[in-house]
This record gives C-alpha cells, sequence and structure tokens, in this order.
C-alpha cells in the first residue's frame, strides 16, 4: 500500500495576507501548489487535499495564555494598545493587520487538520505550507508568528498517547516550541538553525538540553553562517538517525523553513534545496507518521519550488530531474531553473569549509557527549 498523504490547503486561505511591506508571504503555499499542479505531481491515487478549518478556542488555549488570545482578537479589530507591544506584537516582524487573527486562526487549524488524519489513520503523512509559527510563545508573539500551531498539533498527539519528535529545520531556533516543551520528555525537540551568534532569535545553543523531567529531551544544533549543504547533512547524519532509533517516536513533525537556502535576504546559510531532498528520504524511509509544516522563507519562489521539491519526496514520488528538465522555471517563468525542482549545488571554497566544518563537528561531539548517554546511546 503506498503512503496516503494530505496537503492541507484551501481558496479561503488563500485570501489572508500580511501588509505588503512585510517579508513574510502567505503566498508562498498557493505557489506551491501551483508549482506541483502545473508539473502534474500535486494530487496521486494516495494523495488529496484536504481544507483547513480555524483552529477551536480550546485548542489554542491547550497553549496560548486567554488574556494574549484576547488581545489578538482585539487588535485584529483595529483596537491596537500601547501595551500590547509588551506581548511582542506591534513590531516590524510582528505587524498589526485586519487579517491577523483571522489568518492566525485557520493556519493553526491547518496544521491541526494534518495532525487528526495521523491521529486517525486516515493519512500516514501530511503537509501544511502555512504552519510552522514556532516563535509564538504562551503570551507573546515574534518573527512573524502570533499562534504556535506546532506546539498545539505536538500537543493534541502527546494528548492521544503519542511520543513525538519535533524536528525544526528552518533557518531560525525554535526558541517558541523549545520553550513549550523544556521540561517534556515526550515531546523530543530537535532543531537544526543558523547560529543564535548571527541571528534571530539569538539563542538555540548546544547547550540547551531541557530541564526537570524533559532534561536531555531538547537538542540545538546550531550552523554557522556560511554552512553548506555537505556540513548541514553531516550534522543530521550525526545527530537525527541515532536518536530516532533511541526515541522511537510515534509521530514526527517536522518544519522545513525554506530560509535555509542561500538565496534567503534575511539568513546567511549557504545552503540549497538539496540539503533536504539528501535528508528526507530518511524520515519518509523510517515509515514513522509525519506532520511537516512550512515555516520560514523569505525569497517566496524558492521557497515555493522547495516546498514543492519535499511534497514529492513526501509522497515517493520524486519526479526524474531528466524527465521535467526546465519545467519547474517554465511554469514560474525562471529560466535559471533548468532543473526542475532542484536548485543547482552550491560548493563551498575550501576556506570556508573547513572553518563551518570543524565548528559544526565540535557542536556535534558536545551532542553526542551531553544528550546522547542521557538515552542510553553508545557513542564510539
Ligand atoms: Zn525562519
Amino acid at each position: 500500500m503506498p503512503r496516503a498523504g494530505a496537503f492541507i490547503h484551501s481558496d479561503e486561505i488563500e485570501r489572508y495576507h500580511y501588509p505588503p511591506e512585510c517579508p513574510f508571504k502567505t503566498e508562498r503555499a498557493a505557489m506551491t501548489r501551483t508549482i506541483l499542479h502545473s508539473m502534474g505531481l500535486y494530487i496521486c491515487d494516495n494523495t488529496c487535499e484536504m481544507a483547513p478549518r480555524p483552529a477551536t478556542e480550546k485548542e489554542l488555549l491547550l497553549f496560548h495564555e486567554p488574556e494574549y488570545l484576547e488581545a489578538l482578537r482585539r487588535i485584529s479589530k483595529g483596537d491596537f494598545r500601547a501595551d500590547d507591544l509588551y506581548r511582542g506584537i506591534g513590531t516590524s516582524d510582528t505587524p498589526v493587520f485586519a487579517d491577523l487573527y483571522p489568518y492566525a486562526e485557520l493556519a493553526a487549524g491547518a496544521t491541526l487538520v494534518g495532525a487528526e488524519l495521523i491521529l486517525s489513520g486516515k493519512a500516514d503523512f501530511a503537509f501544511n505550507p502555512s504552519g510552522g509559527y514556532h516563535h509564538a510563545f504562551a503570551a507573546a508573539a515574534g518573527g512573524f508568528c502570533y499562534i504556535n500551531d506546532v506546539v498545539i498539533a505536538c500537543k493534541i498527539l502527546e494528548a492521544k498517547g503519542r511520543r513525538v519528535l519535533c524536528l525544526d529545520l528552518d533557518a531560525h531556533h525554535g526558541n517558541g516550541t523549545q520553550a513549550a516543551f523544556y521540561g517534556d520528555p515526550d515531546v523530543f525537540t530537535v532543531s537544526f538553525h543558523e547560529s543564535g551568534k548571527t541571528l534571530f532569535p539569538w539563542g538555540g545553543f548546544e547547550n540547551e538540553i531541557g530541564e526537570n523531567r524533559g532534561f536531555g529531551y531538547n537538542v540545538n544544533v546550531p550552523l554557522p553562517a556560511g554552512t553548506d549543504d555537505d556540513t548541514f547533512v553531516f550534522a543530521f547524519g550525526e545527530i537525527v538517525p541515532p536518536l530516532l532509533n533511541a526515541y522511537k517516536p510515534d509521530v514526527i513533525v517536522l518544519e522545513i523553513g525554506m530560509d535555509i537556502l542561500s538565496v534567503d535576504p534575511l539568513t546567511h546559510l549557504s545552503m540549497t534545496n538539496n540539503a533536504i531532498a539528501d535528508t528526507l528520504p530518511l524520515l519518509v524511509k523510517c515509515g514513522i507518521p509525519l506532520l511537516a509544516v512550512g515555516g520560514g522563507g523569505y525569497h517566496p519562489e524558492h521557497t515555493a519550488r522547495g516546498w514543492a521539491l519535499a511534497w514529492t519526496i513526501l509522497c515517493g514520488n520524486e519526479p526524474d530531474a531528466a524527465g521535467t528538465i526546465g519545467m519547474g522555471g517554465m511554469f514560474l517563468g525562471n529560466a535559471e531553473w533548468s532543473a526542475g525542482l532542484w536548485d543547482g549545488r552550491i560548493y563551498a571554497t575550501d576556506e570556508n569549509k573547513i572553518a563551518v566544518r570543524s565548528q559544526v563537528e565540535n557542536t556535534v561531539t558536545a551532542i553526542r557527549a551531553t544528550v546522547f548517554p542521557i538515552h542510553r546511546i553508545n557513542v564510539q
């Protein structure tokens, strides 16, 4: 039986936008759908499109404070007050706009639809490209995020007795998600991201490994600016398979921010979508149900193309590169995209590569020394 999957999207969610000057473009989800549809890779025998629904108040309260939700609703209706700045709202990264609450509630609900499909066994994998708001805290917004759909989905899965591995591959540290589960061993949070030395939210270091019962159940792999695909794939291979084997999650929640790409205007990594193409199959092959969400990605076209590639991999439907020459570019009018959905690989110069690699090797060694023994992983 092929694995059953759902792409969570609808015409309704396409109606909502952040203010035009904001680099966060909700349009990326629709663009992903358009690319896939144009290439005949969107819906196959074993996959379907599912419409999101708004998250309910009860679901939002699984993580967020009632006063914070009330403030979001009030602000969305045009009543912004000075003290809302203390809730992290009203900055250039968390603008005030009319669509704020209806969009945030629908985008979060989209992730919860995916979680429901996985819990019911109707889907083995689901992808909500409109999800991944990992910077939202219980009572504070941050980094374009108001409602943390990732946390709420993990809490719902956890409440149904599932052991959850929450793997965040966005270029930014998943700080809101880490905070939610820092003391909780039933949701194991792992974040690969550009180091907090050079990027918002300025944290997520390798010595942050959880507390109390959750000690050892939070892993951060900070990557230096300039990290390329090879070094990312190396770090992923050293950390993720041993943790998967030891923890044996029932569900993987995966955030695939495409702000890892070298073309991203807000980040400083030197990666391409091959980094995802080289690692995602490992998660698919392990056969654990997988709930994927989008996240960051501030070059909209490249982000959509990366998510289109990720969806084809989740579907086990990777197009033959030779058979789709030029198609990804053709449908989006970008002649540079001569290899279909795949980016051209970027090869770092030797000097940069050696500097970055040795820093990442040190990080991996530190994690293997501190976290692996807690899970009785034999470190050779
Ligand atoms: Zn990001």
